[in-house]
Parts: C-alpha cells; sequence; structure tokens
C-alpha cells in the first residue's frame, strides 16, 4: 500500500460508520501498473444499507438542520478541503494518473464547491404567486430525499464537489458509488466530510463494480433522483432503470467539442487553449477539445504552431509532474490505440514524448487530412487525440461542429462581435465560450450537454434546481 494513504481504503462509508465490505478489489496505479490498495467491493446488500442510512439521516440530524445550518457544515467541509490540498492530490494524481497540478487543481475546486454550495444552500427560495381572490399560493423548494451520484474515474474530485456539493446544500442524502479504478479521493473526502461535522447517514461511499453497485443503486426504490457521469452506453442502462422507479436523472455522457479558430482569430492567446484542452488530463476529459476546426487560410499555420506545442509535451509518472501523464488502465490505452489505428489514412502531424515507463501511457497525437465524417473526427476517443478540420464559411463551421451526435461544450475564437453571437446562438452545446476555452473551469458555470451528451445541468446556481423538487400550496383562507 502507498505511504499517501492516510486512511483504510478497504472501507465504505455507511451511516456514519466505516465498513468492511465482504470482497474486495486491486486498485491499480496507471503510472507504473502496481497495485496502490485493495478496495470495497461493494454489493446490491451494502446499496441497501446504504440508501436505508441516507433515509434515516433524512428523518434524523441532517433531516431537521435549517439550510443555514447545511451551509455551515459545507463550508467547514471546504476549509478541510483546503486545509488537505496537498494530501488529496497526491491521492488524485497515484490514483487517477494526472500530473500533480492538475490534481492540485482538482483538489481546490473541490473546496470551492463546497464553499460555493455553502453559500447557495440558504439562498434558493420558493415564490408567491398571486392567485384567486381568498387564496395565497407559495411554492416550496423541497429535497428529492436520497439521491444516487455514479462518478467516473476521470475527475473524481471535480464531480463529488459538482454533485454531492449540491445536493447536500439542497438537503438531500446522498450515497455515492465512484469508480472502480478511481475512488481514493471519495473514500478521503467523505472522512473529511465526517471529520467537519457531517451527521451520520448524510453521505454514504460504497465503491465497487458498476454493473454491480452501480447497477443495484440505479436500480434502488428508495433513490429519487440520480447523477451520472460516464460513458454514453452506461448513461442508457442508468436512465432505463431510473425510468422503471420513474425518477429523475442528469446525465452527463462527454462529447466530441470543437474549438472554431476563424481568419480574424488572435491566435496568440487561442494557442495555448488549442492544445491543452486537448491533452489535460491525457484526453480524457468530457469537455476535452478534440476537434480543431481552422479557417482554411490559417490551417497549416495553427498546424506548425500546435506541432510545435506537441513536440514539447513530455509523457510520464503523475507525481513526476511533466505536462500529461498515463491513461487510467491498459483497457483504456488499448481503446484509445485502437481509434489510432483507424487513422492510417491520417496525417500525424505530431506527437509528445513518452518518458514515463510501465505504465498505461499514449503520446500525445495530433492529426490533419481528416473528413469531418471519419471516425477519429466523431467518436469520443477520451485519450490525448485531436484531429485538426479546415473549413471554409462560418456555415461549414457550424455544420462541421454540429455535425457528431455529441453537444456538450464548444469554443469560438474570433474579434467580430456580431460572429461572436451568431456562434453562441448556433453551436449545439450547453456552453460556448468565446475566446477563451473552459473559461477558468468555473463552478459557477452550468454546466452539461445536448444530445448524446446528456441532459440536465449541474455546477452553479442552476444545480440546486436539478437537485430539488418544486411544491405548489395553495391556502384557501377566505
Ligand atoms: P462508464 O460509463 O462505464 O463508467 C462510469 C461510472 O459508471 C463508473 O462509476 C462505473 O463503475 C459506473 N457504471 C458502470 N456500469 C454501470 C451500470 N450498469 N450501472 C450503474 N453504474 C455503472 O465508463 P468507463 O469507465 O467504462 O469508460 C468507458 C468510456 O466512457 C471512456 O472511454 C469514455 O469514452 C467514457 N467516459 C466518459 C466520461 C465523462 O466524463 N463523460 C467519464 C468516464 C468515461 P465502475 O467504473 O466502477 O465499473
Amino acid at each position: 500500500m502507498t505511504d499517501a494513504l492516510w486512511f483504510d481504503p478497504a472501507e465504505m462509508l455507511i451511516g456514519g460508520r466505516w465498513l468492511r465490505a465482504s470482497d474486495t478489489l486491486p486498485l491499480g496505479n496507471p503510472s507504473d501498473g502496481t497495485t496502490l490498495a485493495e478496495i470495497p467491493r461493494g454489493q446490491s446488500r451494502d446499496i441497501d444499507a446504504a440508501v436505508a442510512a441516507a433515509d434515516q439521516a433524512l428523518r434524523g440530524e441532517w433531516g431537521r438542520m435549517t439550510a443555514l445550518e447545511r451551509g455551515r457544515v459545507l463550508a467547514r467541509i471546504g476549509q478541510a478541503v483546503l486545509d488537505r490540498v496537498e494530501e488529496l492530490a497526491t491521492l488524485e494524481a497515484l490514483d487517477v494518473g494526472k500530473p500533480l497540478k492538475q490534481a492540485r487543481a482538482d483538489a481546490v475546486a473541490l473546496a470551492r464547491y463546497c464553499e460555493f454550495y455553502a453559500g447557495a444552500a440558504d439562498k434558493l427560495h420558493g415564490e408567491t404567486i398571486p392567485y384567486l381572490d381568498g387564496y395565497t399560493v407559495l411554492t416550496l423548494r423541497q429535497p428529492h430525499g436520497v439521491t444516487g451520484h455514479i462518478v467516473p474515474w476521470n475527475y473524481p474530485m471535480q464531480i463529488i464537489g459538482r454533485s454531492v456539493g449540491a445536493a447536500l446544500a439542497m438537503g438531500n442524502a446522498c450515497v455515492l458509488k465512484p469508480a472502480e479504478e478511481a475512488c481514493l479521493t471519495a473514500l478521503a473526502f467523505a472522512r473529511i466530510a465526517r471529520d467537519a461535522g457531517l451527521p451520520d447517514g448524510a453521505l454514504n461511499v460504497v465503491p465497487g463494480i458498476g454493473a454491480e453497485a452501480g447497477a443495484a443503486l440505479t436500480a434502488h426504490p428508495g433513490v429519487h433522483h440520480i447523477s451520472f457521469t460516464g460513458s454514453v452506453r452506461t448513461g442508457q442502462l442508468v436512465q432505463e432503470a431510473a425510468a422503471r422507479n420513474v425518477i429523475p436523472v442528469t446525465l452527463e455522457l462527454g462529447g466530441k467539442s470543437p474549438q472554431i479558430v476563424f481568419e480574424d482569430a488572435d491566435l496568440d492567446a487561442a494557442l495555448p487553449f488549442l492544445v491543452n484542452a486537448g491533452i489535460q488530463n491525457a484526453g480524457q476529459t468530457c469537455s476535452a477539445a478534440s476537434r480543431i476546426l481552422v479557417h482554411r487560410s490559417l490551417h497549416d499555420d495553427v498546424v506548425a504552431r500546435m506541432a510545435a506545442r506537441y513536440h514539447a509535451l513530455r509523457v510520464g509518472p503523475a507525481l513526476d509532474d511533466l505536462d500529461v501523464g498515463p491513461l487510467i488502465s491498459a483497457r483504456q490505452r488499448e481503446l484509445v490505440e485502437g481509434f489510432l489505428a483507424k487513422a492510417e489514412d491520417l496525417t500525424v502531424a505530431a506527437q509528445g514524448q513518452v518518458v514515463g515507463d510501465g505504465g498505461h501511457y499514449v503520446a500525445p497525437t495530433l492529426l490533419t487530412g481528416a473528413t469531418p465524417d471519419h471516425p477519429l473526427a466523431q467518436a469520443e476517443i477520451f485519450g490525448p487525440v485531436q484531429v485538426v478540420l479546415p473549413f471554409e464559411t462560418e456555415a461549414e463551421a457550424i455544420a462541421i461542429a454540429n455535425g457528431t451526435d455529441y453537444g456538450l461544450v464548444a469554443g469560438v475564437w474570433t474579434r467580430d462581435g456580431a460572429r461572436q453571437m451568431r456562434m453562441a446562438r448556433d453551436l449545439k452545446a450547453g456552453q460556448v465560450f468565446v475566446n477563451n476555452y473552459g473559461a477558468g473551469g468555473g463552478v459557477e458555470l452550468p454546466f452539461g450537454g445536448v444530445g448524446k451528451s446528456g441532459h440536465g445541468r449541474e455546477k452553479g446556481f442552476e444545480a440546486l434546481y436539478g437537485f430539488s423538487q418544486l411544491k405548489t400550496v395553495a391556502v384557501h383562507h377566505g
């Protein structure tokens, strides 16, 4: 077991108690292929216990807390996370394989979600509605009850922050199923939250396999809302299970997001964003800019300048804190290599340099010569691979940008104000960034997709609507 672990990762949290599952799973270190730890292999009976504990919490200390008190608990958790950024970052780097500086930013983002939702907890009000004579009508914002959170391996801390943070702020009690390939920071966060005063059962964490613990959680009749981030296929299964219980789901299913570079773009400003948004977290980012659309007049120049950056990229162990880390698993590397094998008809404009050894490393690869319908310009690769596509006109840029099944994020680089607004209107995406990409990932900015990128919004104030339900109360008093 790694020295970075300051708790027993084989224990799961149910109803305020740290328990062992009947079986464990090995947790791999993507940087060298060794085993980091054994983690619980939660089963449906563990999910049953976690849902019962969450239900109990709603009827106990947690359920009785005012919005102000919930906010104070979240604020204490946020501060405790900030106090332990380095420990959390090291765990996330080891577990996910991301370079330390990225893991550190993720830990700070987790704290920031707690802070944001701490402040927001008592700000979401109902309304009064003018109605018939003799009536007073009002609306109440109430929690769903027990919320299920299925989190993937690429950004565990950020995704826990945005979904669990908002759910707790609204007074729900959460059951969290982290990914079997990365669950250390979920367990660490739960310990930090408990120490900061989160009552028993308000957050329960059951690691395990998706088809076992995850499926049991999504099918559970005692769960009232599911928040899922991951693949389209699993998202469909989650939505089917939720439909059987007639409960709402938030699905965030990734994308094939474009950055569009017009002929009047400020290239010096654009260049770092064009590359970083493709290789951050080794491309395993739902909002990765995996397609770069460039006005034909700039195509060769942009490719040359991106290529220069690619040549400087070094890929190695997470704790060495280079530009790019390994992929999460051998399976993910094979998946990405399988895509690259389908790129024989394309031109490799540049590759980064793998200096790590023994981990799941893939050289970042910049490809040109694809048509917009090429498999590599259509599928979510989830690896450090970007495809550059030329276009001639604004209409063509929009058609190419909108021409996939996805619609998560889009970036536009142009100085033309009217064009900026037309693109913002016409791009099929949940977020459009003009002359930037990601806007620093602010927790305040609602996030989610259209099409196969999913539905529902997390982050920002908007998430609070998703994690609550509206009740209309009409009082006839004459
Ligand atoms: P999945 O969608 O299968 O996994 C995401 C989460 O869902 C994990 O916690 C997983 O558990 C869980 N899960 C898996 N099966 C079920 C199920 N039947 N019911 C409920 N929960 C389930 O993604 P993968 O990890 O398999 O990655 C495959 C591809 O998905 C990637 O190559 C990428 O394209 C995409 N992806 C997209 C992400 C995004 O941010 N949008 C994040 C991750 C992946 P467990 O891992 O423990 O089995």
